[in-house]
């Protein structure tokens, strides 16, 4: 049996046009001879009346009255309401439907609400009704405990539900469709000429994900590594072939693959004074307070470090706290230039220090990896630095 598992986000099921495209790239797996899974998320974006931003905001966000676990069944219903309205679209077109919340389709997590992991999932409800000629549409970025608490899998989470189910079916492939032909090298809303990257390996995605484009979500990308099912990034709006993701690196030649970028960041440089004995302590400090900091050099007069804007006032308090000397600079933003092609190879560093250099660009930290090289520079420079790197590398 060829299953396969079709995710649609949110903008891919927004409108009733969109959900007819939808039917129809189901109808054609159909037609192809494969068992299509159908995941979807919660119709629209944020300001649309079901997405789930707006289903929040019928509470207060600024205080937490209620528990997480609260939360989390306000915020499944998206995902629920946009199932059953794709599942009569399906219906109309002569397809025999089944609505599953995350938890019918076996999808069990552990009760960490709002960013729950899944444990396992029994796949036994999908491929009976498979078997019985049905098309599951599961209700993405959600589950249940083993106890039946429903519970959500964070931001972007329907990704995750989408090659997790993959994993788990054995499927041929899992498609992600969106409203952008695949990857890019770079977000088509920033640079207008970025284009498609046909084939990329796990690894580069997963950077590429984690590093801001959120195009697909960076733990979707490791549940489809762990067993090696082929990826697809397509467009529910074009017939484009979209972005292949395997583990076999086709990227031999191509140095660079993409840039991407990830906004509210703070730098923040710790000095050592004389008197200052606590500056060994502060690592030690910030990740007992679960302060998670990046972009980390050490120098012999000082150190620096980034963090989410988010934490700022936070670790400015610690610091406060421990009597240490230092400066802050707020809204920075992190661009990382991915490719596991730089692996080695001489000058890449230069070529985007130059690259910044000519658009006057201040470059505030430098960190590289073997696949990734990070620039930390002020928010406001952020469209004109990915511009000129993109343009620098012919991407
Ligand atoms: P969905 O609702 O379908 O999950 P998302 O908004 O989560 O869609 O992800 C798609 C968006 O990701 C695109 O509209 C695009 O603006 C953004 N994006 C960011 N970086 C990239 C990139 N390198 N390639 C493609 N899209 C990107
Ligand atoms: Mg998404």
């Amino acid at each position: 049996m060829k299953i396969i598992v079709q995710k649609f986000g949110g903008t891919s099921v927004s409108t009733q046009q969109r959900r007819e495209m939808v039917a129809d790239k189901v109808i054609d797996a159909i037609k192809k001879g494969y068992k299509p899974v159908v995941v979807v998320s919660a119709i629209g974006r944020k300001g649309d009346p079901y997405a789930t931003d707006t289903l929040l905001s019928l509470i207060d966000n600024e205080k937490a009255y209620l528990e997480k676990r609260e939360y989390d069944i306000l915020m499944s219903c998206g995902e629920i309401i946009s199932c059953v309205v794709m599942a009569e679209v399906l219906s109309k077109r002569g397809l025999k439907p089944r609505v599953l919340t995350g938890g019918q389709a076996g999808i069990i997590t552990n009760d960490n609400f709002g960013n729950a992991d899944i444990l396992r999932i029994d796949t036994t409800k999908l491929i009976n009704y498979i078997n019985e000629g049905y098309v599951p549409v599961v209700a993405g970025f959600q589950g249940m405990t083993q106890s039946g608490e429903i519970t959500t899998l964070g931001r972007g989470g329907s990704d995750i539900t989408g090659t997790a189910l993959g994993a788990a079916l054995k499927a041929e492939f899992v498609e992600i469709y969106t409203d952008v032909d695949g990857i890019m090298t770079a977000d088509p809303r920033i640079v207008d000429d970025a284009h498609l990257i046909e084939t990329m390996s796990y690894n580069e995605v997963f950077q590429f994900a984690d590093q801001g484009a959120k195009v697909i979500h960076p733990r979707a990308v490791e549940y489809a590594m762990k067993v090696n099912i082929p990826v697809y990034i397509k467009n529910t709006m074009s017939n484009s072939k979209g972005t292949l993701i395997t583990a076999s690196r086709e990227s031999i030649g191509r140095i660079i693959t993409g840039i991407t970028h990830m906004s509210s960041r703070t730098q923040i440089s710790v000095e050592y004074g004389e008197e200052n004995q606590n500056v060994d302590d502060v690592f030690d400090i910030l990740a007992a307070n679960k302060i998670s900091i990046d972009l980390i050099n050490v120098f012999p007069n000082y150190r620096v470090f980034t963090v989410d804007s988010k934490l700022e006032e936070n670790v400015k308090k610690i610091l406060d706290e421990l009597k240490l000397k230092y400066t802050v600079v707020s809204n920075c933003s992190k661009i990382a230039v991915i490719g596991n092609g730089m692996r080695g190879i001489p000058g890449v560093m230069a070529k985007i220090l130059k690259a910044l250099k000519e658009k006057n660009i201040k470059v505030l930290q430098t960190a590289d990896s073997h696949t990734t090289i990070w620039c930390l520079v002020k928010e406001e420079d952020t469209t004109n630095a990915i511009k000129a790197l993109h343009e620098a590398f012919e991407l």
